[in-house]
């Protein structure tokens, strides 16, 4: 009995924490290391966020809350979401939680019996295959690549099993950045539609869209009923270590991830959460459009420089902040070359591999970085592939 269950058997720390892990160590070594394996805003929170929350500290805002989420935000998020990402929900359809995190976790911790499979579009964000996992289900990788609007349908027919609950949607994507068109979404809506699926949309870098528009799969005609769709403040606001962000689904998903906070956090912690009311109600869309412009000039650089360097990004990705160039010419699996990397030439990225079964033969980058950081490891990269030919 001195095991764990079986939910975690395939479940482990990512890719991802290992390169952190081998980062970690080098810089305690004393080296300077070019970070691009990281996932995270380069600019801090905003201040009218920070004011909120001494405000709500100085307030005493410091008690127990309804572990759904306090009513102004929950009001503050249905005004966001039906303005912003077009769908009609009712305030009784929302659950504040414990960022993406939660709300994925929660998604799929109400939705899923054990076996029950989800078709998970790789790339992927890694944690997703984990939580599916974690949650009794069982996560079926289907390439992404080939999942635009003309071939959807064939590839997500073959991976179908009378099994199939679910339909992971992620635009914009990590670790591609591929956001994905109307016509595409339309495809994914179709087939859930025709074979009773539920989506899961994970929309964490809905504000990150440089070219073309972010749409929201629960927004398109009859996709309400069937659509979990998960917000985070981490992406937009700069609030990766606030922890907040929130599901949004009719009955009788929302029900579920609501116990399913209940029971694991019972809620935010509330001055985070008055915070977060600012976020949304006092921060200008004109702080979106600064943030964008600064991702859009970084991406063009690192793109720009990694095709001189023979690697080549390619589609142009309109989102996230994250290339996935193709690194196979470099040889050996992407897991050496990212070792490699790092060991010699300082440049930390992530091996395709953590992204599923089309993610080998890439590696993540990250462009959330000033510029001269992306600029510096861009030297890195030059010095170290020029010596090794
Ligand atoms: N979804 C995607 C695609 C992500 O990349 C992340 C964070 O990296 C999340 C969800 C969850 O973020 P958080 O839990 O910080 O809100």
């Amino acid at each position: 009995n001195l095991r764990l269950s079986v939910r975690f058997a395939d479940v482990g720390f990512s890719e991802i924490v290992r390169i952190r892990n081998r980062v970690l160590e080098l810089k305690a070594a004393g080296e300077t290391i070019h970070q691009f394996e990281g996932g995270e805003p380069f600019f801090e929170t905003p201040e009218p966020i920070k004011e909120a929350m001494r405000r709500a500290l100085a307030e005493n805002k410091t008690r127990y809350a309804p572990s759904s989420g306090i009513p102004p935000l929950i009001e503050a998020i249905v005004d966001k979401v039906r303005a912003k990402n077009g769908i009609p929900a009712e305030p009784a359809h929302v659950v504040v939680g414990v960022g993406g995190m939660q709300g994925l976790y929660g998604a799929f911790n109400a939705l899923l019996d054990p076996g029950d499979e989800v078709l998970l579009p790789s790339p992927y964000w890694t944690p997703t295959r984990d939580l599916i996992h974690m949650t009794g289900g069982r996560a079926v990788c289907v390439e992404a690549a080939r999942m635009r609007a003309e071939g959807i349908e064939t590839v997500l027919r073959a991976r179908l099993t009378p099994r199939t609950r679910a339909i992971l949607v992620n635009s914009p994507n990590n670790p591609t950045g591929q956001v994905l068109t109307r016509a595409d979404l339309e495809a994914i809506a179709g087939f859930a539609q025709r074979h009773d699926l539920v989506v899961v949309s994970d929309e964490a870098y809905e504000d990150l869209v440089y070219e073309g528009e972010h749409i929201s799969i629960a927004s398109l005609p009859g996709m309400y009923a069937r659509t979990i769709s998960v917000y985070t403040l981490s992406k937009s606001y700069g609030m990766t270590g606030w922890r907040l962000g929130y599901a949004v689904a009719p009955e009788p998903f929302i029900t579920g991830i609501k116990t399913s906070v209940l029971y694991s956090t019972n809620g935010v912690s509330t001055p985070t959460q008055w915070a977060a009311l600012a976020a949304l109600r006092d921060v200008p869309a004109s702080f979106f459009e600064e943030c964008r412009a600064a991702y859009r000039q970084r991406r063009d650089r690192l793109i720009a420089g990694l095709a001189e360097l023979g690697l080549p990004v390619k589609p142009v990705p309109a989102g996230a902040f994250y290339v996935f160039p193709d690194v196979s010419a470099l040889g050996g699996t992407s897991a050496e070359i990212a070792m490699r990397l790092l060991d010699e030439a300082r440049v930390a990225t992530v091996p395709g591999t953590a992204f599923g079964c089309a993610g080998e033969g890439h590696l993540r980058l990250s462009y959330s970085l000033s510029l001269e950081a992306i600029e510096r490891g861009l030297t890195a990269l030059s010095d170290y592939l020029r010596q090794r030919t």
